[in-house]
């Protein structure tokens, strides 16, 4: 049995709490025999900061180059808001990011039967949803150049923002979301607002002689980012994996990520490019949410969003696509026994701690054999 190298970065606030849950679950499998996994440990973000000076060490940097996958907690917290502007905690997982060539977010939003009542839409359209958003995440206009606020001769100020995709960028991202459609349910919406921009016009047609090239056998549909916003409120079910640039995939993930009722309940992964030789990709998995500092050491945070992104990995890292439905299949039977932590549980009902939250699913995981 391939033995897999988990880096955990559990970071600051909740992240640690919500880490130790996935630990037991890892060393549950383990001990099954049904996965043989290296761990290393590691600091990000402020606590990275009070032990180095900087929000991640280069040391551990090394130790995310040459991992099979890094599991991230969280980062931030009022403690290091005075903390110089390249060492605040945030600063550590932008240079994962950067460092592994992270340039695909991979954001599912599911929507577990027994939590359908949570969302704020009508518990028909959300009940069994199951969509993948996946977003280029290096490119795009939070990076392009120029990017500045300049004072004009009139005394205005300007500020700018510049929109940069190449084809190479868009064919990559697209052909993550085509390959993850094959896995799913063949569907891809591509979506864009090529009526108004010129990265939109070059995404439009480089994903459409993609798809005539290499993906004919997905469906694919193209559809323009701010109907998609409309349409994920109205009826998400339409839609399988959507691909779009990274400020469109920031906004459409996060109206996609409330369908499902709590920040945490969501899980993410993010992916660089396939090494050739070994067929691996670098690969980040992590909660959506932050470090919650309201809740921080109280015993109140839900470690499914953590416990998700780890079943993430079995799949897209470790190639344990069974793992991973047993695991997902063990929150949905502790979610069904209505089990609850505090943000998901109906106001007055009894809600578990993190740890217990993550021994039911421990439990429920041996009980589904
Ligand atoms: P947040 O996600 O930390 O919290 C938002 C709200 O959701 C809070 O009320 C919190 O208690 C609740 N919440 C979040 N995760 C939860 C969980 N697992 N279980 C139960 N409730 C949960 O966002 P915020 O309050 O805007 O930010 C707090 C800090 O986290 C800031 O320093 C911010 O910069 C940082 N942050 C970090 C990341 C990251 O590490 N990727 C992402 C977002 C925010």
């Amino acid at each position: 049995m391939a033995t897999h190298k988990l880096l955990m970065l559990p970071g600051d606030g909740i992240g640690p709490e919500v880490m130790g849950q996935v630990e037991q679950i890892v060393s549950w499998f383990g001990k099954q025999g049904l996965g043989s996994f290296e761990i290393e440990k590691g600091l990000v973000g402020g606590t990275a900061y009070d032990a180095h000076g900087k929000a991640i060490s280069d040391s551990d940097m090394k130790l995310a180059q040459d991992a099979d996958a890094v599991l991230f907690g969280a980062v931030g917290g009022p403690k290091w808001a005075d903390v110089p502007y390249q060492h605040r905690p945030e600063a550590g997982l932008l240079r994962l990011r950067k460092d592994l060539g992270l340039f695909a977010n991979l954001r599912p939003a599911i929507c577990y039967p027994a939590l359908a009542s949570a969302s704020s839409l009508k518990p028909e359209v959300v009940e069994g949803l199951d969509i993948l958003i996946v977003r280029e995440l290096t490119g795009g206009v939070y990076f392009g150049e120029p990017k500045e606020i300049v004072t004009l001769e009139d005394g205005q100020k300007r500020g700018v923002d510049t929109q940069l995709y190449t084809t190479g960028e868009i064919e990559r991202i697209t052909r993550v979301a085509f390959e993850l459609a094959r896995t799913r349910r063949n569907k891809l919406s591509s979506a864009e607002k090529h009526n108004v921009m010129k990265t939109g016009v070059l995404w439009k047609q480089t994903v459409t002689a993609l798809h005539a090239k290499e993906y004919a056998d997905v469906e694919l549909e193209h559809v323009l980012a701010d109907n998609c916003a409309m349409q994920l409120v109205r009826w998400p079910k339409q839609y399988d994996v959507i691909v779009c640039d990274n400020l469109f995939g920031d906004i459409l993930s996060d109206v996609a990520a409330m369908l499902t009722g709590s920040l945490g309940m969501l899980p993410s992964a993010s992916l660089g490019a396939e090494d050739p030789a070994t067929g691996k990709r670098k690969a980040l998995y992590e909660p959506v949410h932050g470090s919650a500092p309201d809740i921080a050491g109280k015993g109140l945070a839900n470690p499914i969003a953590m416990i998700g992104s780890f079943a993430m990995a079995l799949r897209y890292s470790f190639g344990a696509g069974d793992a991973a439905d047993r695991l997902e299949g063990a929150i949905a039977d502790v979610l069904g026994s209505g089990t609850r932590t505090k943000d998901i549980a109906a106001p007055g009902a009894n809600a578990v701690s993190t740890s217990e939250m993550g021994q039911a699913i421990v439990k429920a995981l041996e009980a589904r054999g």
